[in-house]
């Protein structure tokens, strides 16, 4: 399975012969993204990763152009933890 010198993580799903980071599949996101240009419907792809040789894993949301986000797993919660704690907009 990997053609890496390190063991996966046991959320890898990366192909090692193409990849040389760990990653787990990537997740698409439908998402309406706004900014000074005004609002547009899009995906974002949302993926968990790891370089080879490192010990911290990120997580990057985004689409690869202008929009995106890429940190740790651990800032990513926190991230996630202050939205869930947002009130209600409607
Ligand atoms: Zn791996």
């Amino acid at each position: 399975m990997p053609a890496v010198a390190e063991n996966c993580p046991e959320w890898c799903e990366a192909d090692h012969t193409e990849l040389e980071r760990h990653r787990r599949a990537i997740v698409t996101i439908p998402v309406i993204a706004t900014g000074t240009e005004g609002a547009s419907a899009t995906e974002f792809m949302a993926e968990l990763y790891r370089e080879l040789g490192n010990s911290i894993s990120s997580i990057y949301i985004g689409d690869g152009q202008s929009h995106q986000i890429d940190v740790t797993v651990e800032s990513a919660r926190r991230i996630a933890g202050v939205i869930r704690s947002m009130p209600p907009t409607t």
